[in-house]
């Protein structure tokens, strides 16, 4: 694939009346590099009855990687983490083998957006000790009308300091003024950017708020061009070629596995860690009804 490819969000409920833009995964765009999941949460007025609370639930073979825009979420994971995310900053968790947590939005007013990822980990790191990091300072790159902040990877000879175990780059990219320019690319990533706040052109074709565009390996540039204001979040990576199956809050490479951790988490197994303190209330797992399928890369 080499031409850019337009993907309709499909709206989703992460809580009660709380609806999302879900992005990733697609039917026909499974992942871009390790970026398995992404979850655009608002813009959207927070007000009393409307809010995001996600209670304790589970993970396994991932990063969460949350990045915020506006307003406050609240992380507490059976690590003991209890860490407030706010706009500029970063929370990464690392499931390994299982993990819990619960997110919480804060206060009952003001504006919240926010962009929420998931990582897959790669089989030789699926197993790795779970873990949670918290960022504040990120590498800001300004110029041409842009401020850019890099989330993760490396970009212009900077480089975040968020820990991921593939070769992945996450940008987000707001315009000050009107802007036209090239942004330089790594020709053996794919890219997707999804416009966060207005709308904006990338090689000269409109990406509409709502949408994410896919561009595949083998570019060593795109010309993004945006009205003032506009912000975007640019993610790349080499393409994982892994078969995974991605099932409810898992990612797995059998079904085995996958009904292992399910039943693990039915039981509010030790596997994820210290439950007690995410209280009382706690999701349970689908039932599996059909064999698990999994899924490649996108290079096809
Ligand atoms: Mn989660």
């Amino acid at each position: 694939m080499s031409a850019l490819e337009i993907f309709s969000l499909h709206q989703s409920e992460l809580s009660p009346g709380f609806q999302i833009g879900r992005a990733l995964p697609q039917r026909q765009l499974r992942r871009i590099g390790a970026w398995a999941f992404l979850d655009h949460i608002g813009p959207v007025e927070l007000r009393p009855g409307l809010g995001m609370k996600v209670h304790s639930h589970p993970h396994i073979g991932l990063q969460t990687f949350t990045w915020m825009v506006a307003g406050e979420i609240e992380h507490h994971d059976s690590l003991g983490y209890r860490q407030t995310i706010r706009p500029g900053e970063i929370n990464l968790m690392t499931s390994g083998d299982g993990i819990a947590h619960t997110e919480t939005s804060v206060g009952t007013s003001g504006r919240m957006h926010a962009a929420q990822l998931w990582l897959a980990l790669p089989a030789h790191k699926k197993d790795t000790a779970a873990a949670f990091e918290h960022h504040q300072q990120l590498p800001q790159i300004v110029g041409n009308g842009w401020q850019t902040t890099l989330l993760v990877g490396e970009w212009l000879g900077q480089q975040s300091p968020v820990a991921v175990h593939t070769p992945l780059i996450a940008v987000d990219v707001l315009a000050q003024v009107d802007c036209h320019s090239s942004f330089k690319l790594n020709p053996v990533f794919e890219y997707g950017i999804l416009p966060m706040e207005g709308e904006l052109h990338v090689n000269g074709e409109l990406v509409p708020t709502g949408s994410l565009a896919y561009l595949g390996t083998g570019h060593s540039s795109m010309q993004l061009q945006a009205a003032a204001h506009s912000r975007a979040l640019v993610i790349g990576g080499e393409p994982l070629e892994e078969e995974l199956i991605v099932w409810w809050n898992f990612i797995a490479r059998s079904q085995a596995e996958i009904e292992q951790a399910r039943a693990d988490w039915e039981a509010q197994s030790a596997r994820y860690g210290e439950l007690g303190q995410l209280g009382e209330a706690w999701l349970h797992a689908p039932e599996i009804t059909a064999t698990l399928k999994s899924s490649g890369s996108n290079q096809r």
